[in-house]
């Protein structure tokens, strides 16, 4: 279904708003996202109908909170098609499901020499877990290189696979080179060999449709606010038999059975993962998010957002001295590029003064940068409200910048 883009755009006010007088052109949703109406007045609404403490009460309000939150969760599930709702866990982030997972799933499975394989193009969210894994446990972190394009070398993955590999922890899609990974195929080559596989999904379900099933991944993880939904939320999916063996991560209330100081039992899935008073505010804006994104339609999201990636492709390419970095042909709408030798902090602080928001820097990925020979980059991230007309103006900035260092 074709998207009225007009009409989207009256649900996100920031999009209105003006940076130096100009119009902003907000193209930085690979960090994070605007935020429609449904999902502020959401926040709004629960705070001043139905706040109070979720699981701890019987009375009215709680028990409403309460099941607000545990909808919530329902949501979540249908979202990325979950066998079962207590498969998913609510964190502070993707950051926080990693290290969740690097803590409990090592703490169980991991002896010293084991060994993780992650890739080369990981945000540093899906690197320094496991690399406090390492200094802790001993494991070993093996990494599966990319090719000139960006894309993964799948045949030097299947060479890492060791009898020590004891998982898989890689990106869907990468927010620097914009490449959709074949996590597909990744699981059943890992599968084959009975290694679990984790998806960084950050940057894909806001993209593309996730179905936890049919890829059949034993942990995927994302970010409520790429989501178009609040900060502070994050999701862990994880399969129910991994998720009962792994021990707690953190220790609190709501996560436990019984205590006493002769013991303490834990709580079953999902609250044994969620200690302490949860972010329940946005978990229920979270749903609310989902909600909106599902009505509008990740196929069409994703044909528009397509669109966009080729035209502002096409349009960047034509820029002499432009290069992008990342240049697969199965690839999200982010592109990161330099031109010429101008500093990627140059072309981001100028375009701001234009109004656009674009990222400049390693983008939390810092061993990515060194494997292409960067420091950093400027990248443009699109989302399903952004416009042709932004592209425009984006690449006429652009060489506006290019004039300048010229002269
Ligand atoms: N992984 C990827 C691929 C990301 O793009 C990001 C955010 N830039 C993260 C992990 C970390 O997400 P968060 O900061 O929301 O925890």
């Amino acid at each position: 279904m074709k998207l009225d883009i007009k009409k989207i755009r009256e649900d996100f006010p920031i999009l209105s708003t003006r940076i130096y007088g100009k119009p902003l052109i907000y193209l930085d949703n690979g960090a994070t996202t605007q935020k429609p109406k449904c999902v502020v007045e959401e926040i709004e609404n629960v705070y001043y109908t139905t706040n109070a403490n979720v699981h701890r009460g019987v009375h009215h309000l709680s028990q409403q909170a309460t099941d607000l939150a545990e909808d919530a969760r329902n949501v979540v599930q249908s979202f990325v098609n979950a066998k079962h709702n207590h498969e998913v866990i609510f964190t502070k982030g993707t950051t926080e499901s990693i290290n969740l997972v690097a803590h409990s799933f090592c703490q169980q499975f991991c002896s010293e020499g084991d060994e993780i394989i992650i890739s080369a193009m990981e945000h540093h969210a899906n690197i320094v877990p496991w690399q406090l894994q390492e200094s802790i446990r001993g494991i070993k972190l093996r990494v599966v290189p990319i090719n000139e394009k960006g894309e993964l070398k799948l045949d030097e993955l299947k060479k890492l696979i060791s009898p020590k590999t004891r998982l898989i922890s890689v990106t869907y899609v990468s927010n620097v080179l914009g490449t959709i990974n074949p996590v597909d195929e990744i699981i059943e080559i890992a599968h084959k060999r009975n290694i679990p596989v984790l998806i960084d999904a950050a940057q894909a379900v806001q993209h593309l449709e996730v179905d936890v099933q049919k890829l059949d991944c034993d942990f995927l993880v994302f970010s409520a606010h790429k989501l178009y939904g609040p900060t502070g939320v994050g999701v862990l999916y994880g399969k129910e038999e991994l998720l009962n063996k792994m021990p707690p991560y953190q220790g609190g209330g709501e996560m436990i059975g019984t205590v006493s100081f002769k013991g303490t039992t834990f709580n079953e899935l999902p609250f044994k993962f969620e200690a302490g008073t949860p972010n329940y505010v946005d978990v229920i804006a979270t749903a609310t998010a989902i909600k909106y994104i599902k009505n509008i339609g990740l196929d069409s999201i994703k044909a528009y957002e397509d669109e966009l990636l080729q035209y502002c492709t096409d349009e960047l390419t034509k820029i002499d001295g432009l290069r992008i970095y990342g240049t697969s042909v199965h690839k999200s709408s982010v592109i990161s590029f330099l031109v010429n030798n101008i500093h990627h902090y140059d072309m981001g602080m100028l375009l701001d003064k234009m109004g656009i928001a674009v990222r400049t820097g390693h983008h939390c990925a810092q061993p990515l940068m060194e494997e292409l020979g960067v420091e950093g980059t400027v990248r443009a991230s699109f989302a399903f409200y952004n416009t042709k007309e932004e592209i425009d103006i984006l690449v006429a900035g652009i060489k506006r910048v290019v004039t300048m260092f010229a002269n």
